[in-house]
C-alpha cells in the first residue's frame, strides 16, 4: 500500500518490525538512508518493537540468559545476539517515535495443540515458517511453566533498568532525536505475576507502558481476563497499549478496561489472503458465490475499494471495485487484489476505533453492539 493510501484510512501511527529490520536490511543501512521515515517515505509517527518476540517465535535455534538472546538469522542461518542495550542500540539507529523495551517472552501457557490450532488461524496460511516455529516450540517432560514464568517476570524488570540507562546514555530521552521508551509488563495468564510485573514495571518512570505475552494463541476470555486485571494497574496519565492484539471483540473488551492502543497484523495479512472483515464477520472473497457479486467488499463502507467516488477515483459513476472483480484479482494472482482488500480492511479497523472512541463520549454501548455484532462479545460488562 502507498503510504499517502494508508494516511487517507485514518491511520496516525506505524509499527515497523525491529527483527526484521535487524536482519534486512540492517539497522545502518537504515540510518545512512536517514531513519525509518524517511526510509519507507512516511512523515507521521512510527513505532518499533524490541525483536524480542519474533527472536522467541521465529527462529530457528535460540539459547536465553540472563544477558540477552541468542537466534539464528531466518535471513542466511548467520548466528545474532540481542541484549537489552543492543535493542535500544538498534532501534535508535532505525529512529522511531516509540520504542519498546527488551523483554523475555515465554511461551503461552496453553497446551501446545491448543496454541498451534488457534496460532494457525491468526496466521493464516502465509506464514508456515511462524507456524512451524510455533508447533516447534514443544517442551520436554521436565518443563516447568510457572518456573519459566517467574524467571521471565524477573528478568524482564532487569532488562527494563539496562534498556532504560541505555536509552538515557543515548540522549534519546532528551528533546533533539527523542523517543519515548515504554516498558512492557508480562505475567502469562497468571494473575499474581501480572500484578508483580505491573507493579515492578510501572515503578520505573518511562513515558508508556505496554502489557506484552497476550493473544499468543489464548481464547479471547483469557486475553480479556488478563487486561481487565493488569490495565488498571497501569499509570492512568501514560499510554496503555496492549502489544499484538486483534480482533474486534478483543480491542473493544481491552478498550474497557483502559487500553489505549493496539497493533495487529489482522487487517493487512488477512487482507492478503483474500479475507475481508465486515461488521457481521470475515468473508473470504476466493469463494465461488462471489464470483458475480457487482456489490462492494461492504456495503456502506467509505473505503477507497468500496466507494472509489467518494476519493476522487474515476471509476465509471464512482462505483465500488466489485466482490466478483476482486475474485478474480486473487484467482488470477494479481497484486491488486491484496491491495484492495488490505486497503480496505485497514479502513474498516479506523471506523471501528473511530466509532469507539466516539461511543466513549456518548456511552451508548448497545448502540455500537447493534452496528458492530462481530465486537458484541467483549462487550459483556456494559451491555
Ligand atoms: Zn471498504
Amino acid at each position: 500500500m502507498l503510504p499517502d493510501l494508508v494516511a487517507k484510512t485514518g491511520s496516525e501511527i506505524l509499527l515497523n518490525n525491529t527483527y526484521h529490520l535487524l536482519l534486512r536490511p540492517g539497522p545502518e543501512v537504515v540510518a545512512q538512508l536517514g531513519g525509518v521515515h524517511r526510509f519507507m517515505g512516511w512523515d507521521r509517527p512510527i513505532l518499533t518493537d524490541s525483536g524480542g518476540y519474533q527472536a522467541y517465535s521465529m527462529a530457528d535455534t535460540n539459547s536465553v540468559d540472563d544477558e540477552g538472546v541468542t537466534f539464528k538469522s531466518i535471513v542466511d542461518g548467520s548466528s545474532v545476539r540481542l541484549t537489552p542495550e543492543r535493542a535500544v542500540e538498534v532501534q535508535s539507529q532505525l529512529g522511531a517515535d516509540i520504542v519498546m523495551a527488551f523483554d523475555d517472552c515465554p511461551p503461552a501457557e496453553a497446551g501446545n495443540e491448543q496454541i498451534s490450532e488457534s496460532a494457525s488461524e491468526q496466521i493464516g496460511e502465509e506464514d508456515p515458517r511462524l507456524t512451524r516455529a510455533i508447533r516447534r516450540d514443544s517442551r520436554g517432560k521436565n518443563y516447568d511453566h510457572a518456573a519459566r514464568l517467574k524467571t521471565a517476570n524477573e528478568r524482564t524488570v532487569r532488562w527494563l533498568e539496562r534498556c532504560k540507562a541505555e536509552w538515557v546514555r543515548r540522549g534519546s530521552a532528551g528533546s533533539a532525536g527523542e523517543q519515548a521508551l515504554f516498558g512492557i509488563v508480562q505475567g502469562g495468564t497468571d494473575l499474581g505475576q501480572r500484578s508483580w510485573s505491573a507493579e515492578r514495571i510501572c515503578g520505573i518512570e518511562l513515558p508508556g507502558y505496554a502489557i506484552g505475552g497476550v493473544a499468543v494463541g489464548e481464547s479471547s476470555e483469557a486475553i480479556a481476563g488478563v487486561v481487565r486485571h493488569t490495565a488498571p494497574l497501569m499509570p492512568e496519565g501514560k499510554p496503555r497499549y496492549l502489544m499484538g492484539v486483534g480482533y474486534e471483540r478483543d480491542i473493544v473488551a481491552a478498550v474497557l478496561a483502559g487500553v489505549d492502543m493496539f497493533d495487529c497484523v489482522l487487517p493487512t495479512r488477512n487482507g492478503r489472503n483474500a479475507n475481508a472483515f465486515t461488521a457481521s464477520g470475515q468473508i473470504r472473497l476466493r469463494n465461488a458465490g462471489f464470483a458475480v457479486d457487482a456489490g462492494p467488499i461492504e456495503a456502506g463502507c467509505d473505503c477507497a475499494a468500496c466507494s472509489p467516488g467518494l476519493h476522487g477515483w474515476a471509476t465509471p459513476g464512482g462505483g465500488p471495485f466489485s466482490r466478483g472483480y476482486i475474485r478474480h484479482l486473487f484467482m488470477a494472482g494479481e497484486m491488486l487484489g491484496p491491495i484492495l482488500v488490505s486497503l480496505h480492511n485497514v479502513r474498516f479497523f479506523q471506523r471501528l476505533m473511530m466509532d469507539i472512541r466516539r461511543t466513549i463520549r456518548e456511552d451508548d454501548w448497545s448502540g455500537f453492539a447493534d452496528r458492530w455484532p462481530q465486537a458484541r462479545a467483549g462487550l459483556a460488562g456494559v451491555l
